[in-house]
């Protein structure tokens, strides 16, 4: 009897750029090739997962490799592409240590698009945008996503008010000034609340100025994380959480289990 492929036990998962299909031959870049050998010291055979955030998951066999190189031959699809939240979290950058944990768990829990916001009291001057990619890719190979979130370049509060797409519903965290129950809001936009945003603020907070201008918005609706003030991490990752558990994906399971 053969193995489904769920049953093939795969050591690791990869994002890859690359087209994905059955035959499909793929080498690896120098870094890549250099974790799987050195790092994780697999060898020719070894199972992988690999996926693109279009082609869904693939069980991918190590055909060959030597220093500096790898190459994987695609045997099956493992899982479909399917519809993963739409969900973006804009927030003030903060600092090293604190923003790459931010989006590693951003990831995990299902942001699609991570959008850094320069705010009046942002004290942080420079964003590595490729260390955040960096952090948010290992997050999703990890936690089985089928996708990868975005990572946007800095843009000012400004230039975010004016281009957010009118459509798509920004919860504010406002830790002052008139804000409903995050709770009550999700739950009204119940299980299917169309494209979401989150945005939170420095460790500085929100000025006054940027929370009236923000809450003139029709498509902002401030929220309040409840009597605690919570630092501007804690703050971003509680509320993906309440909309990932009220109107997000935390109804489904994950696979292979
Ligand atoms: N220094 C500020 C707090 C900033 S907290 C002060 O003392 O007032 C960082 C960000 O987390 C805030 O800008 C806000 O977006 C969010 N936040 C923290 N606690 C919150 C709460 N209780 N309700 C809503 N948002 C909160």
């Amino acid at each position: 009897m053969s193995e489904s492929p769920e049953e093939k036990k795969i050591a690791t998962r990869l994002f890859l750029e690359e087209d994905l299909g059955a035959g499909a031959k793929i080498g690896l870049d120098h870094a890549r090739a250099h974790f799987l050998r050195s790092v994780l010291r697999l060898g020719q055979g070894a199972l992988l997962g690999v996926f693109n955030g279009r082609d869904g998951e693939w069980l991918a066999r190590i055909e060959g490799m030597g220093k500096g190189w790898t190459s994987l031959e695609l045997l099956e699809q493992r899982r479909p592409q399917t519809p993963e939240p739409d969900l973006w979290l804009a927030f003030a950058p903060i600092k090293r240590g604190r923003i790459d944990f931010l989006a590693e768990k951003a990831a995990e829990i299902g942001a699609s698009r991570l959008l850094p916001v320069i705010t009046r009291f942002t004290d942080v001057s420079r964003v590595n945008t490729d260390r955040l990619a960096a952090n948010a890719r290992e997050a999703a190979e990890q936690c089985e996503r089928l996708t990868v979130p975005e990572v946007a370049e800095p843009i000012k509060l400004s230039q975010l008010a004016d281009n957010w797409p009118s459509e798509r519903r920004l919860i504010l965290c406002a830790e002052f000034g008139p804000a409903r129950p995050l709770a009550e809001v999700l739950g009204e936009l119940g299980p299917a609340p169309g494209p979401l945003g989150v945005l939170t603020g420095p460790e500085g907070g929100f000025a006054a100025s940027e929370l009236d201008a923000l809450t003139q918005l029709p498509f902002v609706t401030p929220v309040s994380l409840g009597p605690r003030i919570l630092r501007a991490d804690t703050a971003a990752l509680a509320a993906l959480a309440c909309c990932q558990a009220i109107c997000g994906d935390w109804r489904e399971r994950p696979e292979f289990r």
